[in-house]
């Protein structure tokens, strides 16, 4: 490769040329993150216009960011509304993402991110909810219940993240997706985040989104 094209490739990948909020990109730096990896590189212009988008790539090559900065992006923090909401496969998962989701926004003020798990006690889920949040971070089974008791609504909602969509699927939470899916509303921004890319995935995307750009980074070994 060139000198030039190595430059041009190195610019591309900056952070600072996506046109984020300063609070977001200051952080990032602060956060050490200068260059975006290459799966934030090729979703992260779509999400943040947005768009539908469906993303493969493997473990630990930086989707929690790709679809984090997209929620912080476009969060109007005063509005105390669920605005984002992300699935994951587990509790753990969830809490990771949540403290990552929580990591990326610490330079906005007031931004609230609720987890809402299997397995947890849900009388305090209760309380949580009724104080308020912009982002929440759930299991899919506990997420359909508060949306069955009427204790979550997703009336405001911009932006449904499917995170770990594959592993979603092994363990058998499609129904619970799709009695999900059918509560929130149709004009939405829906992201797809897998590490693997089953047949079924694409069955998921085409349930669930409208014209998604797919983007695969292939792994290396
Ligand atoms: P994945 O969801 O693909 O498994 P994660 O989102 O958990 O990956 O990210 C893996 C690790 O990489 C995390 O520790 C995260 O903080 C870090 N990370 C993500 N994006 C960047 C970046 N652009 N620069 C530096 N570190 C990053
Ligand atoms: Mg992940």
């Amino acid at each position: 490769m060139s000198d030039t094209n190595s430059a041009a490739t190195a610019a591309s990948s900056a952070f600072a040329q996506l046109a984020l909020q300063p609070a977001l990109l200051e952080n990032l730096t602060a956060l050490g993150y200068s260059e975006m990896t290459p799966i934030q590189a090729q979703s992260l212009p779509a999400v943040l216009q947005g768009k539908d988008v469906l993303a493969q790539a493997k473990t630990g090559s930086g989707k929690t960011a790709a679809f984090a900065l997209g929620l912080l992006q476009g969060l109007d923090v005063k509005s105390l509304n669920v605005q984002g909401l992300v699935l994951c496969p587990t509790r753990e998962l969830a809490d990771q993402v949540a403290g990552e989701i929580r990591r990326l926004a610490r330079l906005i003020p007031n931004v609230k991110v609720l987890t809402l798990c299997g397995g947890m006690p849900i009388g305090p889920q209760f309380s949580s909810l009724e104080q308020g949040a912009h982002i929440v971070v759930g299991t899919p089974g506990r997420v359909q219940k508060h949306l069955d008791k009427e204790s979550l609504s997703l009336a405001a909602l911009k932006t449904w993240v499917l995170d770990e969509a594959d592993r979603m699927l092994d363990m058998g939470f499609a129904d619970a997706m799709r009695e999900i899916a059918k509560v929130c509303p149709r004009q939405r921004q829906t992201l797809l985040f897998s590490a693997t890319y089953p047949e079924d995935i694409q069955r998921l995307s085409t349930e669930f989104q409208r014209n998604p750009l797919s983007v695969r980074v292939e792994s290396t070994h």
